[in-house]
């Protein structure tokens, strides 16, 4: 294996194996399956090149710390870090499931029940980051995975709080491969970037949920990016007539400006449409 990557942290390949399969390519990092020696017990392996990080290796010292503090049953746990000259790797429970982008490709969209199960997992594990200060910024269905194949998979919050450093300024337009439909509005005027961003992500992601497809479109960049900053969306009677008022009200309150009229985490978990939706034993696991 030494052999094979030649440029990997000597002291990971003596505790882990690192395998061929590959779970995944994102903005930023490969992330590959990688098995602890001591127990074989299977982990994500996130690889991130310094190239990428354009001389920003010493803010991630700081990042880190405050990563691997996160334990949340919706939310992935970083559990150790390697670093050589040319890369970071991050050691990370798995998420066997897959994205949710996929499910949700494969699907069309979710029923409300599934959608509202789903929204909320994500809203526990957005409260849970907000209370440690931490805001993801890059909410949407591809950094959100289920843990395994089942059928009411748990969901989980992947590549938070690198984001944050990862991106600045124009960067943020340029690095989501493909169009930036989940970006809010003040991110785009670059006056922005607080708690209230990822309650934007979450109204966007129940909006797509629902429909299959997201709020804000355009012809180009610009033109997805000025449908964005005017806040105008639309449910088209086609594909929304049988999703309930409540549904529609739960997103409305989400995807408004200015920033600080939207309900904070806690507060969109006690909205009626997931009482409504979700059986008692469903909203307290
Ligand atoms: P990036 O910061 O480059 O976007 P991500 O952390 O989003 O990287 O990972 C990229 C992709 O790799 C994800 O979209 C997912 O498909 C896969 N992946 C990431 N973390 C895990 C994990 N813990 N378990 C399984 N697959 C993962
Ligand atoms: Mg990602």
């Amino acid at each position: 294996h030494e052999q094979r990557s030649p440029r990997m942290h000597p002291g990971l390949l003596e505790l882990y194996e690192v395998t061929d399969h590959v779970l995944g390519v994102g903005t930023f990092a490969t992330v590959k399956e990688i098995k602890l020696r001591s127990t074989g017990q299977s982990f994500a392996l996130k690889i991130i090149l310094k190239t990428t990080l354009q001389g920003k290796v010493s803010m991630l010292d700081t990042e880190i710390a405050v990563l691997s503090r996160v334990r949340h049953r919706n939310c992935v746990s970083l559990l150790e870090m390697f670093e050589t000259e040319d890369a970071v790797y991050l050691v990370t429970d798995l998420a066997e499931g897959g994205e949710l982008f996929d499910e949700l490709l494969k699907k069309g969209s979710y029923t409300e029940g599934d959608a509202a199960r789903l929204v909320r997992e994500i809203l526990l594990g957005v409260e849970y980051l907000h209370s440690m200060g931490i805001v993801h910024r890059d909410l949407k269905p591809e950094n959100l995975l289920f843990l395994d194949k089942s059928e009411n998979a748990r969901l989980m919050i992947t590549d938070f709080g690198l984001s944050k450093m990862l991106t600045s300024g124009n960067d943020v337009l340029m690095t989501a491969c493909g169009t930036p439909g989940y970006v809010a509005p003040e991110v785009l005027e670059g006056i922005g970037h607080g708690r209230p961003v990822d309650m934007w992500g979450v109204g966007i992601i129940a909006y797509t949920l629902l429909c299959g497809y997201p709020p804000f479109w355009g012809e180009d960049q610009l033109a997805l990016f000025k449908n964005i900053v005017a806040g105008k969306y639309a449910y088209e009677e086609q594909f929304w007539e049988k999703v309930s008022p409540l549904a529609k009200d739960f997103i409305d309150t989400l995807l408004v400006r200015p920033a600080e009229k939207r309900p904070t985490a806690t507060q969109a978990l006690a909205h009626s449409w997931f009482s409504t939706m979700l059986d008692r034993d469903e909203q307290t696991t």
